[in-house]
């Protein structure tokens, strides 16, 4: 027996460990798997190099053991095993010193998916831990154990087979683990897609009975059987070939990615890089309709199919986020921690990859079947829009393939949209675009403006705001306006301006009689020289004000404007019959104006309770006269 003092400085290493990453113990299970897995990968190649024997009929496996009255959890591996002078080697100088180092440096930062514990992350969760090996390389087979304190035994041991058992023998404070459900809960989430097959237990399933007999309904019986029960899928679908996989195929393995989903992902991206770095994975496009609230399937980050974690936040670009899938890369470094992850040059260029596949993606999207693209445009917009705003290169790209939606469920880019609609082009040549948020609120403006042979385009997502304040700063010839923020003359102001029916004198009298009884703080009223067959009032919103507010409320750190009450303008039509009626009669016309601003309130939809209740009364006692 062989007796020994791990290589280590501080003694107290192992309280470190133990409490490191407290919330985050049962990540244990995934390093012991991991390296178990490992294990059976290295023999594979050993073998397939001819450097040691492997039996044909030996199927590589690792295997979870429980033994609940002992709290003892094993993890047996047919892998490649360690002989004393292996485990001296990789266990006790290798792995300890590499400890030490690993303890020091990141102590206080939060290591992403806290990889790199290995093999000593065992101590977290046990009293005591065995090593029992046979190496295929040759040498006894050994027993390895450790209390957790830095001294180990060594001796030769008793093995039949070739491989690894880890024996945890698990601490009072940690006998959670002890526990069926909740091994298979941690398999599940981090073993699910390894590429050895993982066995936990047994679990049942029916096959015919052998002998052929019938059950009552003449159908051959069905005998319950014990199989080992397989955690994982060892091929996942992101590490076959794109060309041997159909749009079935994708949409199974969404399932099983997210099996609480119930809606179909609308497309997927198979990503398959090798050179110069290492990716592979899939991204599906979930139905965003307009919502950019926390999603419960999340990009999944993996590591040569080892789980790491479903927080990408640093990893992926923010809106790339949105989407859903996997992504495997061993090039994420995951021994430094979050902070430094987004300077790291090969998380940097692995999002510009991700980022540049998504747009060539969406490109070649459009450019193959525009009619299916654009029917999935609303589900799209938002994260597109999304990535338009907060990264450069994709706007770049998304130039091609962003839409404008028109209210008659027409479509068109920007560019089309400026080259197609000249009667849009104001009299300072720049492109004005009409649009709405709400069809139904704007339903009044929207078909003045189409009976004068306007476009309106509509905007739902929440991001409109933000996203047509980008375009505008981006080109200087294109400015939008909801199409209730001002009278149509005035949104897209031509040269020729028409003369006004009414004297200045006049507007100043009639104005009078229009504000009366109405908040000037609220309200302000001005009259403008419109057609006459314009109405005679107008209620409009200030686009400026109306957009800052709105990004207030998303969040744009523009408070005061967030602050502000709402505020309209009252425009009164100079040109309109109703103001030559009012200037003969002001007795009539004090009632008169009054319901005539109402009604304008009324199709704006701002007219609301005592306001709109008086209204009501005194239009209902008018029908009586
Ligand atoms: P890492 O896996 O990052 O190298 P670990 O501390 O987990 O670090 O393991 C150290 C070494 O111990 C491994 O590199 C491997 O050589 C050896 N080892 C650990 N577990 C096993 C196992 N189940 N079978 C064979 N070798 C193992």
């Amino acid at each position: 027996m062989k007796q020994g003092h791990i290589s280590v400085q501080t003694e107290n290493i192992f309280p470190i460990i133990k409490k490191f990453l407290y919330s985050d113990h049962e990540i244990f299970l995934r390093e012991l798997v991991s390296n178990a897995v490992d294990a059976c990968q290295k023999s594979k190649t050993l073998s397939s190099l001819g450097e040691i024997q492997v039996e044909e009929s030996e199927s590589f496996k690792v295997e979870v053991i429980l033994n609940k009255e002992n709290n003892k959890l094993i993890i047996r591996d047919n892998g490649i095993g360690m002989n004393e002078d292996e485990i001296d080697r990789y266990i006790n100088q290798i792995a300890f010193s590499g400890a030490e180092e690993f303890v020091s440096k990141y102590k206080d930062s939060q290591i992403i998916g806290h990889f790199g514990l290995g093999f000593y992350s065992a101590f977290m969760v046990s009293k005591e831990v065995e090593i029992i090996s046979k190496s295929r390389k040759g040498g006894a087979a050994v027993r390895w154990v450790c209390d957790g304190s830095p001294n180990f035994e060594m001796s030769e041991h008793e093995k039949d087979t070739f491989g690894t058992d880890i024996v945890l023998h698990l601490s009072e404070d940690s006998l959670e683990f002890a526990d069926e459900s909740r091994i298979e809960g941690i398999l599940s989430k981090y073993c699910r897609f390894m590429p050895v097959s993982i066995i936990f237990g047994e679990r049942s399933t029916y096959i015919d009975d052998p002998t052929g007999e019938k059950d009552e309904n003449d159908r051959v019986k069905k005998n319950e059987v014990k199989v080992p029960n397989e955690i994982n899928s060892t091929t996942p679908l992101w590490t076959k070939k794109p060309a041997d996989l159909n749009d079935e195929d994708y949409e199974k393995f969404y399932r099983e990615l997210y099996p609480m989903s119930f809606e179909d992902p609308l497309f997927h991206i198979h990503i398959n890089v090798d050179y110069p770095f290492n990716l592979t994975g899939i991204l599906f496009f979930p139905k965003l309709k307009n919502t950019m609230e926390n999603q419960r399937n999340k990009v999944q980050l993996y590591c040569n199919q080892v789980f790491i974690t479903d927080e990408v936040k640093n990893i992926l670009p923010d809106f790339l986020t949105l989407l859903h899938g996997v992504v495997d890369s061993p090039d994420i470094p995951l021994n430094v921690s979050r902070s430094y992850l987004q300077e790291d040059g090969n998380v940097k260029k692995i999002s510009a990859h991700i980022t540049k596949k998504v747009a060539d993606k969406l490109a070649s999207m459009f450019n193959q079947d525009r009619t299916d693209f654009e029917s999935k445009w609303s589900d799209i917009s938002v994260f597109i829009q999304y990535g338009v705003l907060t990264d450069d290169k994709f706007a770049e790209k998304a130039k091609g393939f962003s839409l404008l939606k028109h209210v008659n469920d027409s479509y068109s880019t920007l560019e089309e949209f400026i080259t197609k609609f000249e009667q849009h082009k104001d009299k300072s040549n720049q492109t004005i675009i009409l649009y709405t948020q709400d069809k139904n609120a704007n339903h009044v403006q929207i078909q003045n403006a189409i009976a004068r042979g306007y476009e309106v385009v509509e905007f739902n997502s929440p991001l409109a705001s933000h996203y047509i304040s980008y375009i505008e700063s981006k080109d200087s010839n294109i400015k939008f306006k909801r199409v209730d923020s001002d009278v149509l003359d005035k949104l897209i102001e031509k040269e020729e301006s028409i003369t006004s029916s009414l004297t200045e004198e006049n507007k100043g009298a009639l104005q009078a009689i229009f504000e009366d009884g109405f908040d000037k703080k609220k309200y302000t009223f001005k009259f403008e020289d419109l057609a006459p067959t314009e109405a005679p009032v107008i209620v409009t919103e200030n686009e400026f004000m109306r957009r800052m507010k709105e990004q207030s409320a998303l969040g744009g750190g523009m408070n005061f404007y967030g602050e502000l009450p709402d505020s309209y303008t009252i425009v009164l039509n100079a040109n309109h019959g109703l103001m030559q009626k009012l200037l003969v009669d002001s007795t009539v016309g004090q009632s008169k104006a009054k319901r005539a601003v109402q009604l304008a309130m009324l199709a704006k939809g701002i007219l609301q309770g005592e306001d709109l209740a008086s209204f009501l009364q005194s239009e209902f006692t008018e029908l009586e006269k």
